[in-house]
């Protein structure tokens, strides 16, 4: 192992509620915690305009507010929060290697709970008109749409939310899914399907994204006939789902196809001393509830772990 400069008990790897709830139960232990949480404050709670099913608050939660009262809570009981990016997780014999760009820290724990990001479409125009017109935040980039016309892509939980979000803001907009139903959940569909600023495009996938300098439509094609045709917007919202935050990765540590990182239901990973929490679990429902469970649950097997090591 290189050498460290600094050594821990528990290190946190990531900033959302999953993160947070480890470093509350853990610092609440006397574990003396260092969470180490990237660029992104909060994880994707954090661009959550509101949460509906946070249990305790009936009216709905600020995401913000919320993952803001966890951080508050986890600096209470002595947690260390830095904004540094694991670059790289080195395994080593009772004592793991943890670095970033500026140090590496030796720590005897590690709880992986560094959440997934919004997966790209992968079409001409993507990159290039990012911030110009593409987003994967509609809480963030929502309100530059007013009276625009905005396109969603995708027919989940999050496309549906964030494109009933959209509405609040833009005249008209257009839900683009390669279906003809939606997955979300039935009080989604019922509230998209109810509010008449959002229209449907089923069946279609978005082929590329035009404009130059600034976003001005969509191509998409029929899934069932092939047929290409181009549809003017000021916006894209991009929400096909998430792909997990697992770059750092050593091999050793087992992760599912997709990448997201196998642990048994006391969020144990295949390697010893490594916990993972969160949206970065294989099989994670990718709820914040979930996440503050699966942190809490980390917590609880990283204290036994050091009183067995
Ligand atoms: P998701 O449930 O995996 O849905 C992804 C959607 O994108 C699906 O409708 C899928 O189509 C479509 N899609 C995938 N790849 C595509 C592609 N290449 N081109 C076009 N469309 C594509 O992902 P999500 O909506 O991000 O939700 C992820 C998890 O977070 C879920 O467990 C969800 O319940 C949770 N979540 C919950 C809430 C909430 O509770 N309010 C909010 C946000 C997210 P198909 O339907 O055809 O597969």
């Amino acid at each position: 192992m290189s050498d460290p400069t600094e050594t821990r008990s528990v290190v946190i790897a990531g900033g959302g509620a999953a993160a947070l709830t480890a470093a509350i139960y853990l610092g609440r232990a006397g574990l003396d915690p260092l969470l180490l949480e990237g660029q992104v404050t909060g994880g994707q709670a954090a661009t959550t305009a509101l949460i509906e099913n946070y249990p305790g608050f009936p009216d709905g939660v600020s995401g913000p507010d919320l993952v803001g009262a966890m951080e508050g809570q986890a600096r209470k009981f002595g947690a260390e929060i830095a904004p540094l990016l694991v670059e790289r997780l080195e395994l080593g014999d009772g004592r793991h290697a943890v670095h970033t760009a500026r140090q590496t820290i030796a720590a005897r724990a590690v709880v992986i709970a560094t959440g997934a990001s919004h997966r790209k479409l992968g079409v001409p125009g993507e990159g290039e008109l990012l911030g110009r017109g593409v987003s994967y935040c509609a809480t963030c980039d929502g309100p530059l749409y007013r009276d625009r016309h905005v396109v969603v892509v995708g027919g989940g939980d999050a496309a549906i939310e964030e494109a009933l979000f959209l509405a609040r803001f833009a005249a008209r907009v257009t839900v683009i899914h390669r279906r003809g139903e939606l997955r979300a959940v039935r009080i989604l569909q019922e509230r998209a399907f109810a509010e008449p600023r959002i229209e449907f495009l089923w069946h279609h996938v978005v082929t590329g994204i035009q404009g130059s300098g600034e976003v001005t439509g969509v191509r998409t094609a029929n899934v069932e006939t092939g047929e290409e045709s181009d549809l003017g917007a000021d916006g894209v919202f991009v929400y096909i789902g998430t792909t997990p935050n697992t770059g750092f990765l050593p091999q050793d540590v087992e992760t599912d196809e997709a990448g997201f990182i196998r642990t048994d239901l006391a969020m144990r990973t295949s390697a010893a001393g490594v916990f993972a929490a969160g949206d970065v679990r294989a099989g994670s429902i990718r709820q914040v509830v979930a996440a503050a469970g699966d942190g809490a649950v980390a917590a609880g097997s990283v204290m036994k772990y050091m009183e067995n090591d």
